[in-house]
């Protein structure tokens, strides 16, 4: 090429490029196409698809527009589409790959809440959630509780008492001694533990049992101690490890929550060291850096592990 074509701004592209580009264009609508049949066929899930379209934003699944996108899923068309977005907060013009943070954690909601939901009568698994002391698996588990009607947060008994707010039955189910005693004769409870040398706390069997034969997705929140008992008792259990953002966080999420003396703050200090140590043991570790993103990811890991043992017993004919 001479160099006189190098220096003189270029008004079109030459002939090849234009090719070149509309070719890529073509390659690149084939692709978009590819993505919303696989959604529409159910060979791909939703919320798969709008990760990927988050790792890549400049790919097929990136590039995809929001309202083709919510219009390849099952039972959507234009009217409930204009309805999602409005509700979403999101714009019609947006892709799948540009959506803000909270655009992106409103719309994975809403696909886990409506495609993700296990079916009943399927086999599924229980998950634990543990972690260092104030790490937030309460606050966790509860925004579960709230936003996630389909997993069951297993509720455990206590002998420590009621802390304001704390309501009996929803929280825990308060009990004394005595009553903790009879559970664990009576084998009551799937595993038990006494938490920071003080109080006992106890996972009720019963409707642990109930829920799993039900196919409902079943969390427990409970401490390391627990976790490794569940392990042992039921080995198909998924174990997932919450994990404070730094330890200067986790320092700072404690002394702040302001409802433990100085000492039982040093004692569980202590423990949370401990804690945090044991991570390797776990399948998953979910930071907990906000509520919302932290709940959701255990939520994800939970039915991912559902589709799994779905997969899992339809290949075994069961
Ligand atoms: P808190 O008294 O702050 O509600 O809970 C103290 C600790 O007890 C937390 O680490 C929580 O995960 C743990 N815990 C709550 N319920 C159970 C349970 O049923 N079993 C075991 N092993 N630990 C529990």
């Amino acid at each position: 090429m001479p160099d006189s074509a190098l220096r003189s701004p270029r008004i079109r592209p030459p002939e090849v490029d234009r090719v070149a580009a509309s070719r890529a264009a073509v390659a690149a609508r084939r692709a978009r196409a590819a993505v919303k049949s696989d959604i529409a066929k159910g060979a791909r899930s939703p919320v798969e698809v709008l990760e990927k379209a988050t790792a890549d934003p400049g790919g097929p699944e990136g590039t995809l527009r929001i309202t083709d996108f919510l219009m390849s899923l099952k039972a959507i068309g234009a009217t409930k589409t204009a309805d999602i977005l409005s509700r979403l907060e999101i714009a019609p013009v947006k892709r799948l790959g540009g959506l803000g943070k909270h655009q992106r954690t409103r719309l994975r909601e809403f696909l886990v809440e409506r495609f993700e939901r296990p079916a009943a009568g399927h086999r599924t698994r229980l998950t634990v959630l543990a972690g260092p002391t104030a790490v937030g698996k309460g606050t966790v588990a509860r925004h579960i509780r709230e936003h996630y009607p389909q997993v069951l947060l297993s509720v455990s008994a206590t002998t420590r008492r009621p802390r304001p707010g704390e309501v009996e039955g929803v929280d825990y189910y308060f009990v004394d001694d005595a009553e903790f005693d009879r559970m664990i004769a009576d084998h009551e409870l799937l595993e038990w533990a006494t938490v920071h040398n003080s109080h006992r706390y106890g996972t009720p069997r019963a409707p642990i049992e109930r829920a799993l034969a039900d196919g409902r997705s079943v969390l427990l929140e409970i401490d390391l101690q627990g976790a490794r008992q569940v392990r042992a008792a039921m080995p198909d259990a998924v174990l997932v490890f919450l994990a404070p953002p730094s330890w200067d966080e986790l320092v700072r999420r404690l002394i702040g929550r302001g409802t433990e003396s100085q000492e039982e703050q040093h004692r569980r200090l202590a423990t949370a060291k401990v804690e945090l140590a044991s991570q390797d043991e776990f399948d998953a570790r979910v930071v907990n850096t906000t509520v919302a993103d932290a709940a959701l990811q255990v939520v994800d890991l939970m039915q991912v592990r559902a589709r799994r043992s779905r997969r899992a017993a339809t290949s075994s004919g069961r």
